[in-house]
């Protein structure tokens, strides 16, 4: 009778969309390709209206619950989002094993997966005697590289990542700066960098890892890390999963918008669901976008200043009237040309809209990866996390994004959206190289294709063994 049950995972979700919206599509397909059933267990910090929209709206093969609510008040203001993260993961193991155990009495659990700074909830699933613990890396193999590598880093190097001469090289991966290293390494001194080590540490422990990326992306990395090695977890490339059209009732408004623009002719501007820029920089990305003249749907947002940089991360609904901050006269200036959506967007229906000609993204993994299914080439504009890398990797490596520099004045972001937009100069090699990149992103996909192959053996390994 045992095996007649569906198989079914137990997934950790640490806080943000950017974990949740893959990890839900993992379920999806393993839902619909395997017949796995799945429950998403979610953090109480991270219960905004826009993510129990989101989890409410999964088909019945997905449960959810949240966790309960974990006081983190001791830790200060200064505490970055990933100290947040994995103190309060760590801080949840008890009330994890429980509904661990639960889920063991009712369903038939094969699997845990935990993802991203979420491997301290191990200790759970072996308490509750989950047979398998799996990590699921929701960026790319370049970030999963430096995890891997972070022990020995972290030993050999001895200042810190900013003030290295040369960039850092690891096997198969395009060097990068010291400064554009993820942005929780950079001081050594915050709680945050002994977190990230010691969650790296613990990557190297899991019985594997799930990766949401695809070879063609990052070729070479994909070349090392997926060849097995003793002593190193095997590697599962098994992206693009990025979130299927949400279809909503009403249609939002900026898709009628978009319904009258051109074909390819709107930039679409976002920064994830957390980002948010300094003042100045709001106003010269504003005022650059008025010059290149182009059609321009920007999803605003209030601005970061005084350090609040992470600040509607575990939140993202503005706190005030993003408008206000604009250069004065914008918004009546660009009114023909220009929407402005105050802080979130459909963004894949967005990116699937025929109108849209480019992407001006914070590099954001998950929107790097939803830019490329839709085949819209990017200007990379990344803010914090591993953000900067990913540009680098994107601009430098695979070169599917123009990059805007680092001093933002509006002369060099009007120059880097034209370029794109219009298809010249390095703009011509980014379209070309993004149309590539999204041929091999569906083909990962298919019945055969590398994607499907590696979740296909994850899942045999899940469901061979005690039954078969
Ligand atoms: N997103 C969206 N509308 C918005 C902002 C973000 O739908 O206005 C979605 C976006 O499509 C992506 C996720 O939220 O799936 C953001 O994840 P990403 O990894 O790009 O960035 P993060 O939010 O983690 O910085």
């Amino acid at each position: 009778a045992e095996a007649r049950r569906p198989p079914h995972v137990a997934m950790l979700v640490t806080p943000g969309m950017g974990h949740l919206i893959p990890l839900a599509e993992l379920a999806k397909r393993l839902a619909a390709r395997h017949g796995v059933t799945a429950t998403l267990i979610t953090f109480a910090s991270t219960a905004s209206a826009t993510q129990r929209a989101f989890l409410a709206s999964l088909p019945p093969a997905i449960a959810s619950l949240s966790l309960p609510p974990v006081d983190l008040s001791d830790l200060g203001p200064g505490a970055t989002i990933e100290t947040l993260m994995s103190e309060e993961c760590a801080r949840l193991v008890p009330a994890l094993t429980g509904v661990l155990s639960a889920l063991r009495e009712t369903t038939r659990l094969v699997a845990y997966v935990a993802d991203l700074f979420g491997a301290d909830s191990f200790d759970a699933a072996v308490a509750a005697g989950v047979p398998r613990r799996y990590l699921f890396h929701p960026g790319n193999l370049h970030g999963l590289m430096i995890m891997l590598h972070l022990p020995e880093l972290d030993v050999s190097m001895p200042g810190e990542f900013r003030d290295l001469a040369e960039p850092v090289r690891l096997p198969g991966c395009v060097p990068i700066p010291g400064p554009d290293v993820m942005s929780g390494l950079q001081d050594k001194s915050d709680p945050c960098y002994r977190w990230m080590v010691h969650h790296a540490r613990l990557y190297r422990e899991s019985e594997a890892i799930l990766v949401n990326s695809f070879d063609a992306v990052e070729p070479d990395a994909a070349r090392v890390l997926t060849h097995p090695v003793p002593g190193r977890p095997p590697v599962y490339n098994i992206g693009p999963l990025i979130r299927a059209d949400a279809n909503d009732e009403p249609r939002a408004a900026c898709l009628d918008w978009l319904d009258r623009q051109p074909p390819k002719s709107v930039i679409f501007v976002s920064f994830g669901s957390g980002g948010s820029l300094p003042t100045e920089h709001m106003r010269e990305l504003a005022l650059g976008l008025e010059l290149t003249g182009q059609r321009f749907l920007w999803v605003v947002r209030s601005p970061s200043d005084e350090g609040t940089v992470n600040a509607n991360y575990y939140d993202a609904e503005s706190k005030k009237d993003p408008l206000a901050y604009l250069p004065e006269g914008f918004v009546e200036r660009t009114k023909d040309v220009g929407l402005l959506v105050p802080s979130w967007a459909p963004q894949t229906e967005v990116l699937a809209h025929e109108a849209t000609g480019g992407f001006l993204v914070h590099c954001g993994w998950n929107s790097v990866l939803e830019s490329l299914v839709h085949g819209v080439p990017m200007v990379a504009w990344p803010l914090f996390a591993e953000q900067r890398q990913n540009a680098v990797m994107l601009s430098e490596g695979v070169r599917a994004s123009m990059r805007v520099p680092a001093t933002k004045r509006k002369e060099e972001i009007a120059a880097a959206v034209r370029e794109v937009m219009a298809g010249q100069g390095k703009g011509a090699e980014v379209r070309a190289k993004v149309a590539a990149l999204q041929k091999a992103a569906k083909e990962a996909l298919l019945e055969g294709g590398a994607a499907t192959t590696a979740l296909d053996e994850v899942v045999r390994k899940w469901t061979c063994g005690e039954y078969c």
